[in-house]
């Protein structure tokens, strides 16, 4: 078996048995949107509760297209350029499994979410990592002849996470575009993962303090650079925006012919994502704007609370542009590693966090590092910081 178990979940599992405050995996420990909840409950006593069309209910996949246009402005077809899917980790694997062939190779930026590295390897191709380096005021980039350099004839796809997880990055659009003419000369594909495209914070100094009006990062997708939607995967999902990661219901925007294909291999995966929840999906996605400007305003309240808390605990960390995740610097504690580390903050501390080496393929590059999430009440949060407090006596 050339797979680990994942470490994030595993920290799930750690931080129930000594009672933690659970920082680690992210989902939100709060309430989904009531009228999103009461929508489900109708579709069930409705009685949609069969199979639904294996690619999808018809009136979610209208309402992905719409939202798709309102946000986006990207045209796409609901009837040949959508597939529903069991989450965006479905999402992710039935595109690489329908697109890439064995022995081709996939660009991934290094840290990257846990799910992403396996994926590529379940569809026999191998992963090519290029770093994020980090400034010392916490903002990540990368280099641009180190990217260049990983792409060669054998390259089938880059994936890309923005707002990334777990560093936070939310990619520029010169940086997009860049990724995208390596992508036209390599004729290669792009699978994007924009779960947290409505999570992105306002007011962040260049070094990564936080002020009230500077740095506002845009969300820029893939599909919308010139000449990119032909060959762009866009993998989506309803856990983190409306707060439902148990649900499990994603999808995958891409070109007639790879969603033929994506359908083909989703179908014989999964036959299809859960029929009530893609009803009240298809109501979700049809929130108005101020829905998505509250979820904005939430969240930042949250970076806003927990940043400083962390860099006053001892952890040398950005505030994060987007996601809702924190990734940090834990060399000033003085642990042989992470997962040394995390056991303390678990059983001594009582945070769980997420081990940084869980994020890297070469794992002594993370050995430095936690990543803690903040998509918790404001309660959790507290209860967090001031356990955080004992770190400073210790
Ligand atoms: N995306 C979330 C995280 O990175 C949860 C992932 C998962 O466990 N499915 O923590």
């Amino acid at each position: 078996m050339r797979l680990t178990e994942s470490v994030i979940r595993e920290m799930s599992r750690e931080a129930a048995k000594y009672n933690a405050v659970n920082l680690g995996q992210g989902f939100p420990d709060f309430a989904a949107p009531y009228a999103v909840k009461e929508k489900a409950i109708e579709a069930i006593a409705a009685d949609h509760n069969q199979y639904a069309i294996t690619w999808g209910v018809k009136s979610f996949r209208d309402a992905i297209a719409e939202k798709t246009k309102r946000f986006l402005g990207l045209d796409v077809d609901p009837e040949s350029e959508i597939t529903v899917t069991c989450g965006s980790t479905e999402g992710m694997i039935a595109g690489m499994l329908a697109c890439i062939d064995e022995g081709e190779e996939v660009v991934l930026f290094e840290p990257f979410y846990e799910n992403y590295a396996p994926d590529v390897i379940l569809s026999d191709a191998k992963p090519v990592h290029v770093p994020l380096y980090q400034t010392a005021a916490g903002d990540w980039y990368f280099e641009r002849d180190e990217l260049r350099a990983a792409f060669n004839e054998r390259t089938k796809a880059i994936i890309i996470c923005t707002p990334n997880n777990p560093t936070g990055k939310v990619f520029t659009l010169d940086e997009m575009e860049f990724i995208a003419d390596l992508c036209k000369e390599f004729d290669a594909l792009v699978f994007t993962d924009e779960i947290y495209e409505h999570i992105i914070y306002r007011g962040r100094r260049d070094d990564g303090q936080m002020t009230m009006a500077t740095n506002n990062p845009k969300h820029v997708c893939m599909a919308q650079i010139d000449g990119m939607q032909e060959r762009t995967i866009v993998v989506n999902s309803l856990s983190k925006t409306y707060s439902v990661t148990g649900w499990r219901v994603g999808y995958c925007i891409a070109p007639p012919e790879i969603t033929n294909a994506i359908r083909k291999v989703h179908d014989f995966l999964t036959v299809g994502a859960a029929n009530p929840l893609q009803h009240a999906g298809a109501f979700a996605l049809s929130l108005p704007d101020k829905y998505y400007n509250a979820l904005q305003k939430e969240y930042q309240l949250k970076r806003d609370f927990i940043v400083p808390v962390l860099q006053d605990a001892g952890f040398r960390c950005g505030a994060p542009e987007g996601a809702y995740y924190v990734m940090t610097d834990i060399s000033g504690f003085g642990f042989e590693n992470d997962i040394e580390f995390t056991k303390y903050m678990i059983r001594e501390i009582g945070v769980a966090v997420v081990p940084g080496s869980s994020f890297y393929h070469d794992k002594s590059l993370g050995s430095q590092k936690v990543r803690f999430c903040f998509c918790k009440k404001d309660e959790t949060l507290q209860a967090a910081a001031e356990r955080l407090e004992k770190l400073k006596k210790g």
